[in-house]
């Protein structure tokens, strides 16, 4: 943990019994660090390919550090669900609405 000193020096030490009575005694103070910032969402669209007529599915990380992109095409099939977009160091699956979005432009594609 982290402690500010009445002299405003930050420590980095182990949480002890000392630390307590330091603590209790208001000889220094814990210093909270920054929450983490919040990663960029997922952008997540269905679309055609206009040369072939393919739907896909294209999930694109707006980290700018990541950039990952990835785009899956028709043979993905009735599985774009639990497509997983691995990127930041997780996985990410298709929000519900892209996921309709890439199944009808399938039941479409089908059709011709
Ligand atoms: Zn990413």
């Amino acid at each position: 943990m982290k402690i500010r000193t009445q002299t405003g020096t930050i420590l980095h030490v182990e949480k002890s019994p000392l630390t307590q009575i330091l603590l209790d005694a208001g000889l220094c103070t814990i210093v909270q660090d920054a929450a983490p910032k919040p990663l960029q969402p997922t952008k997540w669209d269905a679309g055609i390919v206009q040369e072939t007529g393919e739907p896909y599915l294209i999930a694109t990380c707006a980290n700018g550090a990541c950039a990952s992109s990835h785009r899956t095409h028709r043979a993905l099939g009735p599985t774009a669900a639990k497509a997983i977009f691995w990127h930041c160091g997780r996985g990410e699956t298709a929000p519900a609405e892209v996921v309709k979005k890439f199944e009808s432009l399938r039941a479409g594609a089908a059709e011709d």
